[in-house]
C-alpha cells in the first residue's frame, strides 16, 4: 500500500552552541553548508566549531551542494509523543553530495520511491515551536 509522507514533523528546540551559529545562520537564509576543517581539509558533521578528527577550531563553512542519496532508512510506527501522532514517517541517513552523513527525515514523499540509493535534496523546514529552520530531504524527482 503506498503511504504519503508529508512534512511538519515535530522538532524540539535545540541548542545552538555559539560555534555552530554560523551553520544556523545559513539554514536561515534556506543555505545548507557544510564544516570543513582547515587543517586536514575534510568535511564532517555535525556541525560544530572544531574538527572531530584532529581537534583543530579552524573551521570554515562551505556551501553544500544540497543534494544527497539516501544511504539507509526506517519507517517509524511508533512513537512516543509528540510524535506519535505523526506516524508513520521516516527516519533516515542521508548522505551528502560533499561525503558527510546526516541523520534526518525524508518528507514530501511516497513509500512507492523511498529506497536504498534515492537522491534527494535539502528543503528547511520550520518547526511549530521554534523560529528555526529544520534539515530534511525530499526526493530530487517527485515522482509521487
Ligand atoms: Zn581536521
Amino acid at each position: 500500500m503506498t503511504h504519503h509522507f508529508p512534512g511538519g514533523l515535530p522538532t524540539p528546540r535545540p541548542v545552538i552552541e555559539p560555534d555552530a551559529e554560523p551553520w544556523w545562520d545559513a539554514a536561515g537564509r534556506g543555505e545548507l553548508t557544510v564544516p570543513y576543517c582547515e587543517a586536514c581539509g575534510r568535511p564532517f558533521w555535525y556541525p560544530r566549531g572544531f574538527c572531530p578528527r584532529c581537534g583543530s577550531t579552524g573551521v570554515v563553512w562551505r556551501p553544500a551542494t544540497g543534494e544527497g542519496t539516501v544511504y539507509s532508512y526506517t519507517v517509524v510506527r511508533r512513537a512516543a509523543e509528540p510524535w506519535g501522532s505523526h506516524t508513520p514517517f521516516v527516519l533516515a541517513y542521508v548522505t551528502l553530495d560533499e561525503g558527510v552523513t546526516v541523520q534526518t527525515n525524508i518528507v514530501d514523499c511516497s513509500s512507492d520511491v523511498l529506497e536504498p540509493g534515492l537522491r534527494v535534496r535539502a528543503v528547511f523546514e520550520r518547526a511549530d515551536d521554534a523560529d528555526l529552520p529544520v534539515l530534511r530531504f525530499t526526493p530530487v524527482d517527485p515522482v509521487h
